[in-house]
């Protein structure tokens, strides 16, 4: 019988050796004793990692993605208005006349935020947290947090970054024709975010947004964790 490595591994803190506990899936560990974060690739690999609206007791700390990235918008074709004009056919219409622009060449800076846990609408909850101005706080010195694990690596956070940049485009008031942009990453950190279960969904302290729990995968698992080792 052949065995996973993987799985028989027990995932020990590089920095302090305490034990790391998570998922099977979990690529994303904090070690509560020393404030170490890590993601385990094809080994541990330290990631900075920030508190952002801690909360209360009742709070629970999620992981989310901070990917900081230059997008340079190569074409953006919009139509501004449905164009009924089409019927005085005698010549081709320019694009222009026909309601097409193009815009926003050029290069600029962006933050995105999003789930480092998996769920079924990371895209969307991603261009909605796109716009949220998110500052982390000061951590006292010597506090712990109870952080729980994430399942996106950081490969994968910055392909999800270059669709929510897409999804930010999709979602302007305009009518798109086509997007082609391309996205430079500078840096990708961990957001440890306070949020708060609520009716089956997960609501990110003193915001709007909120997670349905039926929308991420292996909940139940992760709220678990949670209790098993309160903060
Ligand atoms: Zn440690």
């Amino acid at each position: 019988m052949r065995y996973n490595l993987s799985e028989l591994t027990l995932l020990r803190c590089s920095n302090c050796g305490s034990d790391l506990g998570g998922l099977s899936t979990d690529v994303i560990f904090y070690c509560s004793e020393c404030g170490k974060c890590w993601i385990s690739d094809e080994r541990l690999s330290p990631v900075d990692i920030e508190f952002v609206r801690v909360g209360g007791s009742d709070s629970i700390l999620l992981p989310f993605w901070k990917v900081d990235a230059s997008v340079t918008m190569q074409d953006r074709i919009s139509r501004r208005e449905s164009s009924a004009s089409g019927a005085a056919g005698f010549r081709e219409f320019t694009g222009r006349e026909m309601g097409l622009t193009e815009s926003d060449s050029g290069s600029r800076k962006v933050r995105f935020v999003f789930p480092a846990f998996s769920t079924n609408l990371i895209l969307s909850t991603g261009v909605r947290m796109h716009r949220e101005n998110f500052l982390p706080e000061k951590t006292e010195h010597g506090k712990r947090f109870r952080v729980i694990g994430g399942s996106v690596g950081k490969d994968d956070a910055e392909l999800l970054a270059r669709a929510v940049a897409v999804g930010v485009e999709v979602n302007r008031t305009d009518y798109l024709a086509s997007v082609d942009l391309e996205i430079e990453v500078h840096s990708a950190c961990i957001y440890a975010i306070g949020c708060t279960t609520h009716n089956n969904v997960i609501r990110i302290n003193g915001s709007k947004i909120g997670i349905l729990m039926a929308a991420i995968n292996d909940c139940d698992e992760m709220l678990k964790q949670n209790q098993v080792f309160p903060g």
